[in-house]
């Protein structure tokens, strides 16, 4: 079986095997934050880790000072000089304006990939699955988290689905490097592309086109409903995952949870410049100041992060150690069990069973083995830029705010707006055909889509486009947004409209 953490790093940072010490940005957080990331670099400095901490101040009280990303400038120059930020939790505050910082930090940074273990430690932490060694690289930057979002009319909202090529690319080579570089034998990829046939039909191409550059790694595709639903019920089948933003982000919360404890779950979030690694969860205010927290999500996170530094060695000590201490029924209160644990112990307790462990292995859990591997990380990932394709612009959807309710009613006087090179072809609203021949069944909200394309696909310009909008204004319509419809090399970049 594969170890937990293989190495899920790339090659963003130098790495030192010497006494230099590597100076990295720590960020103690808030609730459990500071008494997690006090236990975690106890252990770190016990053996032997040489790295230097700068510390930078993050989340609750930053953002309570009127800075609603929740850094300050003068955090970013350390995070940026350092390239490497071990971040315990934050608070994000109640209420609006808070921008999440999570989100500013990996877009900022450019960390694509988010590198997610869930294993099982069974029998010391009960699971159903006591098999299971799943690695979730999820897509960090693109998707529904590019927040661009829009109020259209009185009835409707929009959030734009951004899914690149390069960002495909990056993502999926990432994930199918990894598998090569640490013995992995499958890579699953999941989408909705039965649905979003450009957008997440995208990544789905494109995953297709990288697995054949591997053909000694097994490679598949679910749907992401039925891939989530067998991740629940059967995370053993799944070895590597790679997916979209939204759909990781959910799936591995999924996968930490049927691992075992949310609370043991690392995770790593590299960049071509920088990395950040932190626990999974939150700052647990609840139960902040009590000495009672798991520190082992930030520690693993910690280990992932040495490994990404080059510093095996000290990796696998602090790992062993720590499953041996797992093993020894040392455990915090959200994995107690009176029925295999020995002690139950606190935070800081813990990481003092951990340091007394150090130099020692596991004899029932696998033990790692980091030491003298060469970098297990995906180096940096270039993108080389295809010849354009050859774009013609064929229509435009014209998006209308009309508060009518029979949609033969805009059609008829639509079709008058509609000039020779762009009449009127087709009305949907929210994605579904209402004219032509629309059904009386259909439910119509106040936002429409009307489609208006050249005959027999013919080329128009820009100034067909103006004068159609001329048109459709001068009759008094209202609209919103336009969308071009382009081929490209021949085939329709747009998506027909039936809606599922
Ligand atoms: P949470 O993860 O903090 O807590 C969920 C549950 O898990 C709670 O019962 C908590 O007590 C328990 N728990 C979490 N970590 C634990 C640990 N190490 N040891 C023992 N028990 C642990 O999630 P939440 O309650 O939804 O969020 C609390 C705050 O954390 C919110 O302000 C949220 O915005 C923030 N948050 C921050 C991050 C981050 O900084 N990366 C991630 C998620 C949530």
């Amino acid at each position: 079986m594969s170890t937990l953490l293989d190495a899920p790093a790339s090659s963003t940072h130098p790495s030192s095997s010497s006494a230099i010490r590597i100076p990295i940005a720590v960020a103690h957080g808030d609730g459990i934050g500071p008494e997690i990331m006090r236990a975690t670099l106890s252990i770190l400095d016990a053996a032997g880790a040489p790295l230097h901490y700068q510390p930078i101040e993050l989340g609750e009280a930053v953002y309570k000072r009127g800075i609603t990303a929740g850094i300050e400038p003068a955090a970013w120059d350390v995070v940026r000089n350092n390239r490497v930020l071990l971040k315990a939790p934050i608070t994000t505050p109640q209420g609006g304006g808070y921008k999440s910082l999570n989100v500013t930090l990996r877009k900022t940074l450019g960390l694509y990939a988010n590198v997610r273990p869930a294993v099982a430690y069974a029998p010391f932490v009960p699971t159903r699955h006591p098999k299971m060694n799943v690695l979730i690289v999820r897509e960090n930057e693109e998707d529904l988290y590019g927040g661009i979002e829009h109020r259209q009319t009185d009835e409707v909202v929009q959030c734009l689905k951004l899914i690149t090529r390069p960002g495909s690319e990056r993502i999926i080579r990432h994930a199918f490097e990894y598998a090569r570089l640490n013995g992995r034998k499958k890579v699953t990829c999941m989408s909705k592309d039965n649905i979003m046939k450009k957008t997440d039909g995208l990544f789905h191409q494109v995953f297709n086109e990288i697995a054949a550059e591997y053909p000694e790694i097994e490679s598949d595709h679910l749907i992401i409903d039925i891939g989530a639903a067998r991740l629940a019920d059967s995370p053993e089948i799944f070895d590597v995952i790679v997916t979209l933003n939204l759909y990781g982000d959910i799936i591995s919360d999924i996968a930490a949870q049927v691992a075992g404890s949310v609370g043991l779950a690392p995770s790593a979030n590299i960049g071509q410049h920088a990395a950040m690694f932190e626990a999974i969860h939150g700052s647990a205010p609840q139960i902040a100041g009590q000495d009672i927290a798991n520190p082992s999500g930030l520690l693993l996170s910690a280990v992932m992060m040495l490994l990404h530094l080059g510093q095996n060695q000290v990796a696998q000590t602090i790992h062993n150690a720590w499953l041996r201490t797992l093993e020894d029924g040392v455990h915090t209160a959200d994995i107690y069990n009176p029925a295999i644990s020995t002690r139950k112990v606190g935070t800081q307790e813990f990481a003092q069973a951990v340091i007394q462990r150090l130099g020692r292995e596991p004899n029932q859990l696998a033990p790692v083995r980091y030491a003298g591997k060469p970098a297990a990380a995906p180096a940096h990932i270039e993108y080389t830029r295809r010849e354009p394709a050859i774009k013609e612009l064929v229509g435009v959807d014209v998006f209308l705010d009309w508060k009518g309710l029979n949609p033969d009613e805009l059609g008829e006087a639509l079709r008058q707006a509609g000039t020779p090179q762009l009449p009127l072809s087709m009305i949907t609203n929210r994605g579904v055909k209402v004219w032509p021949h629309g059904l009386p069944e259909t439910f119509c909200t106040d936002h429409w889509r009307c489609r208006f394309q050249a005959p027999g696909n013919a080329t128009v310009t820009p100034a067909h486009i103006l004068a159609l909008l001329a048109q459709v204004h001068a009759q008094g319509f209202d609209f919103i947004k336009t969308e071009h419809l382009y081929h490209f090399d021949g085939a329709p970049g747009y998506s027909l409209g039936q809606g599922q």
